[in-house]
C-alpha cells in the first residue's frame, strides 16, 4: 500500500452533510441521520441527514416556486448557459478536492475518480452549450395557418440516482435538466451522498438560484419513495437496479409522470480470433474490472471464438495477476474496495454458484486483505449460458468466459438475455464488426475499444436495460415537453 512515484492523496475535509432545500443546509425534520463509511477501511466517516417525505415535500415546493415564476423560469436561456459554464469550470478548478471526496465515500481509486471529475465537468459544459439552442419547428400544415412547436422544459424532475459513479451520474441528470430549465429534486444513494452535496454548494457558490437545485440524502424506500409519488414532480429520471425500476414505473404511474430509467446489464464481449489480441486482451480486462466491476454497463460475457479460446484465457490470468489492489488514495492502485458489506457479499455468492454450477475459477475467487471491501479479481471459464454468472447481473469484479465457433449461434446467444444496454466486438474484419453492431440487442456497441462514453453520445438500453436515453440531444429531448401552436392566417 506504499506509492514510489506520485504521493498517497490525503483525505479530504467533509463539509456538507445536510439536506440542501430551497438554498438552505437543514438536518432532516426527523432530526435522524445515518452514516457514511470510507469502504477501504469500514470506518465511519460521517453522519449524513437521512432525509424523507417531509424533507422532500419542502425540496418540492423551493423547486415548483423557481420553475413555476421564479427568477430561474424568467432567466433568459443565454444566461443559463453562461451559469452552467460557470459550474462547469467551479467543478474542474474543484476536482482534485471532488475527487478525493469520491475515493473517500465510495472507494474507487483517485486515479479512476480524477477521470470520473473531468467528465462530470466536460458533461455540463457540453450542455451548458445546448441552454440557448433548443428549438422547435414551423410545421407546413394544410390551410391558412402557421403552426410552430415549442420545446419547453418538463417541469420539476426527481432524480434517483446510484453509488457506482455518484458525481458523474448527478452530472448526466443535472446537464440536461438545467440545459432545459428544469428544477431539480435530488436523491443521492444513501452509500454515496457527498459528491453531490458538495456538487449542490459549488452550484450555490456560482450563482444558480435557490430552489433550482434541491438535494435530498437519505434511503430509497423513505425519500426516494416520495420523490416518486409527488404530485408536484413532473418527471422522474433514474438509474440502479432493474427491481427498483419496477416499484418506481408502478408508484409513478398514479401521477403520470414522464420516466427514464437507465438499469443494468450483462453485456456481451465478443472477441473474434481474428482480432489483435494485445489490444482485445487488454481491452476485455478493462471492460469487466473497471471500477470493481460495478459498472451497468461491465462486459460480463465474454465470448471468445475457440481458436484463441485458451491462449486469451491465460493473458486475462496474466493480466489479474498483475492488478494492484489496495489503498484507493494511492494513485498507484488500480482496484479498490467494492461499495459496501451488502455488495461484497453478493459478489462471493456469485463465486460461490460460478463453482456449483461448474465453471472453473481460473483466477482469484477470494476476498483480498482482512480489511475493507475487496474482491480480488476473478474469471471464470467453462461458462455455459445457462449459468447463474451468466445470467445475472453480479456488479462487481467477476468474468465469465464462454466459448464460440459458429457466427450466427454467437449473435443468437448474445441476444438470449432480458437485458440489452451495451456490447462489444474485436475483430479486424469490419464486415463482421458492422454485422455484429447491427444483429445485437443493445443500446450501445463498442468495435474495438469498451466503455468510451462521451457527453455527446447518447446511451441507454434496450429491453429490461432502460428506458428512454441519457446524454447527447436524445438525453436533453427528455427533459422537455412539445407544445405544437397552430394561428389562423385567415
Ligand atoms: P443499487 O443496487 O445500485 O443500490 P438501487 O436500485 O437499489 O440499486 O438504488 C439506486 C437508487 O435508487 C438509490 O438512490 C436508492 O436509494 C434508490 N431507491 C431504492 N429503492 C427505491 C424506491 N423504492 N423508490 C425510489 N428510489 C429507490
Amino acid at each position: 500500500m506504499s506509492s514510489t512515484v506520485e504521493q498517497i492523496v490525503s483525505r479530504p475535509q467533509i463539509r456538507e452533510t445536510q439536506c440542501f432545500i430551497g438554498g438552505k443546509w437543514l438536518p432532516a425534520a426527523s432530526g435522524k441521520v445515518f452514516d457514511t463509511i470510507h469502504p477501504a477501511t469500514e470506518e465511519v466517516i460521517a453522519q449524513v441527514a437521512e432525509g424523507d417525505k417531509e424533507d422532500v415535500d419542502l425540496a418540492v415546493e423551493a423547486a415548483r416556486d423557481q420553475f413555476d415564476g421564479g427568477e430561474w423560469s424568467r432567466l433568459n436561456a443565454r444566461e443559463r448557459g453562461r451559469l452552467m459554464y460557470q459550474l462547469a469550470d467551479a467543478i474542474e478548478a474543484e476536482s482534485e478536492e471532488l475527487a478525493a471526496l469520491e475515493t473517500f465515500d465510495n472507494g474507487k481509486p483517485i486515479s479512476d475518480a480524477r477521470g470520473d471529475i473531468s467528465l462530470v465537468a466536460d458533461c455540463l459544459h457540453y450542455y451548458a452549450g445546448w441552454a440557448d439552442k433548443i428549438q422547435g419547428d414551423t410545421i407546413p400544415i394544410n390551410g391558412e395557418y402557421l403552426c410552430y412547436t415549442r420545446r419547453e422544459p418538463v417541469g420539476v424532475v426527481g432524480q434517483i440516482i446510484p453509488w457506482n459513479f455518484p458525481a458523474l451520474m448527478a452530472a448526466w441528470k443535472w446537464g440536461p435538466a438545467l440545459a432545459a430549465g428544469c428544477t431539480i429534486v435530488m436523491k443521492p444513494a444513501e452509500q454515496t451522498p457527498l459528491t453531490c452535496l458538495r456538487m449542490a454548494r459549488i452550484a450555490q457558490n456560482v450563482g444558480i438560484p435557490d430552489g433550482v437545485i434541491n438535494v435530498i440524502p437519505g434511503y430509497g424506500p423513505t425519500a426516494g419513495a416520495a420523490i416518486v409519488k409527488h404530485p408536484g414532480i413532473d418527471k422522474i429520471a433514474f438509474t440502479g437496479e432493474l427491481a427498483t425500476a419496477k416499484i418506481i414505473q408502478r408508484e409513478a404511474a398514479e401521477t403520470m409522470k414522464r420516466m427514464t430509467f437507465e438499469l443494468g446489464g450483462k453485456s456481451p464481449n465478443v472477441v473474434f480470433a481474428d482480432a489483435d489480441l494485445d489490444v482485445a486482451a487488454e481491452g476485455a480486462h478493462f471492460a469487466l474490472y473497471f471500477n470493481q466491476g460495478q459498472c451497468c454497463c461491465a462486459g460480463s460475457r465474454l465470448f471468445v471464438e475457440e481458436k484463441v479460446h485458451d491462449e486469451f484465457v491465460d493473458r486475462l490470468i496474466e493480466k489479474n495477476k498483475g492488478r494492484r489492489l489496495g489503498d484507493p488514495f494511492d494513485p498507484q492502485t488500480e482496484q479498490g474496495p467494492q461499495v459496501d458489506q451488502a455488495q461484497f457479499d453478493k459478489i462471493m455468492q456469485y463465486v460461490d454458484y460460478g463453482k456449483q454450477d461448474g465453471a472453473q475459477c481460473v483466477s482469484g475467487g477470494q476476498r483480498f486483505g482482512d480489511q475493507g471491501y475487496f474482491v480480488e479479481p476473478t474469471l471464470f471459464a467453462g461458462v455455459s449460458d445457462d449459468m447463474r454468472i451468466a445470467r445475472d447481473e453480479i456488479f462487481g469484479p467477476v468474468l465469465s468466459v464462454l466459448k464460440f465457433n459458429d457466427v450466427d449461434e454467437l449473435v443468437r446467444r448474445a441476444n438470449d438475455t432480458n437485458f440489452g444496454l451495451a456490447a462489444a466486438v474485436w475483430t479486424r474484419d469490419i464486415t463482421k464488426a458492422h454485422r455484429f453492431a447491427a444483429q445485437v440487442r443493445a443500446g450501445t456497441v463498442w468495435v474495438n475499444c469498451y466503455d468510451v462514453f462521451d457527453a455527446a453520445a447518447p446511451f441507454g438500453g434496450f429491453q429490461q436495460s432502460g428506458l428512454g436515453r441519457e446524454l447527447g440531444e436524445a438525453g436533453l429531448a427528455a427533459y422537455t415537453e412539445s407544445k405544437t401552436v397552430t394561428v389562423s392566417l385567415g
